[in-house]
């Protein structure tokens, strides 16, 4: 029997580290839900395309491909035929990913691919509507959280650790917004499944973080 596990939560919380981390400990696969976003916001950033502007997004999505693959273990994202698991990182990117995930035809153009990875792979999928519409079904949901203050300062430590010139100021309201426009989409916004389990990592560290969750999976699991 397949199983899989939802992550859900908003920007920062360390979905990502603690979902790869647990994965790893129980031999799923990791499957990083923002990516494919964020692919399709740098497709609308390479053609000028203005990110808010449902119509061209939609219309953009005919030509172009998404896809994931998994090398060596790690999720590699490919927009129509090529690597771009790095330019998908860029601050520009997460707000152009943010502002494409609001439009309806953006997330049925991937909701099959998410759906069909979970089908065929024990995985640990994160990102913000695993829970609550991809995998309604997953044996276990949890929701990561932490206070904009915590998230921001990670974030930004994230980026001064890559070279990036950022201000922590811009990332805190970078981050409000993207919180603010994902939980207050019509379609699949950000929120705890009804049958999620909260962890909260403001007090935590990252090796406590991971300990917690892998800790909640294990339990669930049982
Ligand atoms: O998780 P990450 O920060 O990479 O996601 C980038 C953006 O993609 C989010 O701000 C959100 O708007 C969108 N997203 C989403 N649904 C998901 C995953 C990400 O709407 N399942």
């Amino acid at each position: 029997m397949i199983i899989n596990i939802a992550i859900d939560g908003p920007a920062g919380a360390g979905k990502s580290t603690v979902a790869k981390a647990a994965a790893k400990e129980l031999g799923y696969i990791y499957v990083d839900t923002g990516a494919l976003y964020r692919a399709v916001g740098v497709n609308a950033l390479r053609e000028g395309l203005n990110t808010k502007d449902a119509q061209a997004i939609t219309g953009s999505l005919e030509k172009i491909t998404v896809e994931l693959k998994f090398e060596n273990g790690s999720q590699q994202v490919y927009l129509n035929g090529s690597n771009v698991s790095e330019e998908i990182r860029t601050p520009a990117a997460s707000m152009a990913a943010s502002d494409v995930s609001a439009i309806p035809a953006v997330r049925s153009f991937l909701f099959d691919l998410q759906r069909d990875i979970a089908k065929h792979n024990n995985c640990i999928m994160d990102g913000r509507d695993i829970g609550t519409v991809v995998l309604p079904d997953a044996r276990v949901k949890i929701f990561l959280t932490a206070s904009p203050e915590v998230r921001a300062k990670r974030r930004y430590d994230e980026l001064i650790a890559k070279g990036a010139d950022v201000d922590f100021k811009k990332v805190l309201e970078e981050l409000i917004e993207r919180d603010y426009n994902d939980s207050h989409r019509e379609i699949a916004p950000l929120k705890p499944a009804q049958d999620s389990v909260t962890v909260n990592t403001d007090d935590l560290s990252l090796e406590q973080s991971i300990n917690m969750v892998v800790s909640v999976i294990k339990e669930k699991l049982q």
